[in-house]
């Protein structure tokens, strides 16, 4: 597919970098930031954005970066997409909010029609809006124990589902994201994620020594685990926990607030496996950067519930709604399309690196444009992500020493190339090879590198 030359990009190629990293700009920039932001938040590395355009950002200092991250899988159309930032301002002029929670906002039943056509169900759905990934899986869990009238709920080990109080109890991917918060949600169970081997647990383990089936709400999974490592699950896997749900009147919650809106290279990666949930959560990429989450759910289960006992004052507000219908727009016009040849292109390109940095380089693995790159250690996966931040590519780390790739769905082949040529040169630095040493990521006005966003 086409893509249109980036702005950013007409002038000067991506990435180019003028300045040390960071500049004196954005070491100004950081200093500042910490000064009056809460030091919860996980900060990767130390790039200071203020514009963007495509797959181009650039830096208070004025250096150009290839933006692989996509703000954590977010910008699915690319930075400012023109069509989107377009529709906005159109939405903007004529109503910037009207909560729909209390009133009938048409562009929100739009959204949720759009929403609904595109969902992977084969029967009626229901959807409900949110402001974010959270929100929904908060949703979610409401919902599956209203309508089942069961207690209790099944994540997997890895998973990651947020930080509010319901969510971040389903979240099991790193202790840190508990530590000091207990007591948290009561009725959690986590299970094995990944090998169909695994869902013997639900039988041996869960159904036999800790509770019956018969008081499980859901089991909400991940199709593809974004912060646990993007891990893809063996086939069989899913089919296997559709198989669990049918038995027990269990609800299937999909949650593809990371895999889901095309980054697959399918709309919804649970369709990679032919299965179909109950519920499916988006977020993220749906909206191009703007806050929107929402359910989806099959009718005869969100129809359980009436007024009251759900909703929101800004949940599926105006202009995230325009976003998002601009979005499904471009999804469908190529860009589901595009995340898969380019997914194909980047497992091509990084696949050799395990042949030529054996021992280094442990797995490289991915669907459509969630590719993850699993080193040997943590400090080595840090390190490869700062040496390609150190040359203009931005990449973030998930699981325990996989640094993962999420482009936006509009990256071309060249882009593509590029990014793979520069992640190739930090691997190599990283392996010792042109005789250079390990780059010190700790030294960068206290970024320690090590905590990667999600
Ligand atoms: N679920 C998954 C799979 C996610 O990857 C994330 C965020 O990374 C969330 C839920 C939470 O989304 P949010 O950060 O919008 O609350």
């Amino acid at each position: 597919m086409a893509q249109a030359p980036s702005r950013l990009a007409e002038a000067r190629p991506v990435p180019h970098i003028v300045t040390e990293l960071p500049g004196p700009r954005a070491r100004a920039q950081i200093e500042f930031d910490h000064s009056v932001t809460s030091p919860s938040l996980p900060r990767a590395y130390p790039i200071v954005p203020v514009r963007g355009d495509g797959l181009a950002v650039e830096d208070v200092d004025g250096n150009l970066f290839l933006d692989f991250a996509a703000g954590i899988a977010v910008t699915s159309t690319g930075h400012s997409h023109p069509a989107v930032v377009a529709r906005v301002q159109r939405q903007a002029e004529n109503l910037l909010h009207f909560s729909a929670s209390d009133f009938y906002l048409p562009i929100y039943a739009d959204t949720c029609a759009e929403l609904a056509r595109i969902s992977p169900f084969s029967g009626p759905v229901r959807v409900y809006l949110g402001n974010s990934g959270t929100e929904v899986v908060e949703a979610a869990i409401k919902l599956a124990r209203y309508a089942t009238k069961r207690p209790y709920v099944v994540a997997f080990l890895g998973a990651f589902h947020g930080r509010t109080y319901g969510s971040v109890s389903l979240t099991a991917s790193k202790a840190k994201y508990h530590a000091g918060f207990g007591p948290l949600l009561p009725g959690v169970f986590h299970a094995p994620y990944g090998r169909v081997e695994d869902l013997r647990w639900f039988d041996e383990v869960l159904f036999e020594k800790l509770v019956p089936a018969s008081e499980i709400a859901a089991i909400i999974v991940e199709p593809v685990q974004g912060e646990g490592g993007y891990l893809v699950p063996e086939d069989g896997f899913l089919q296997g926990l559709r198989r669990i749900c049918d038995r027990h009147g269990i609800l299937l919650i999909a949650d593809e607030i990371q895999s889901g809106a095309g980054r697959s290279g399918k709309m919804w990666a649970i369709e990679h496996w032919g299965v179909e949930p109950d519920i499916l959560l988006t977020a993220k990429g749906i909206a191009s950067g703007l806050p929107l989450g929402a359910m989806i759910a099959r009718a005869e289960i969100m129809t359980t519930w009436g007024p009251g006992a759900h909703g929101s004052t800004y949940g599926g507000n105006p202009l995230a709604c325009a976003a998002a219908l601009e979005t499904i727009t471009l999804l469908e016009g190529g860009l589901v399309e595009n995340a898969r040849l380019r997914g194909e292109q980047a497992l091509a390109g990084l696949r050799p690196l395990r042949e030529r940095f054996p021992g280094l380089v442990r797995d490289v693995r991915g669907l459509g444009l969630m590719l993850g790159v699993e080193f040997d250690t943590a400090e080595h996966a840090e390190a490869v992500q700062w040496a390609a931040f150190q040359r203009g590519l931005l990449v973030l780390e998930c699981g325990v020493s996989t640094v993962r790739m999420s482009p936006a769905l509009t990256v071309s082949e060249a882009e593509m190339a590029t990014a793979l040529r520069i992640f190739g040169e930090a691997v190599a630095e990283v392996a010792g090879e042109n005789g250079r040493v390990l780059p010190d990521a700790t030294d960068a006005e206290g970024m320690t590198g090590v905590e990667a966003a999600v």
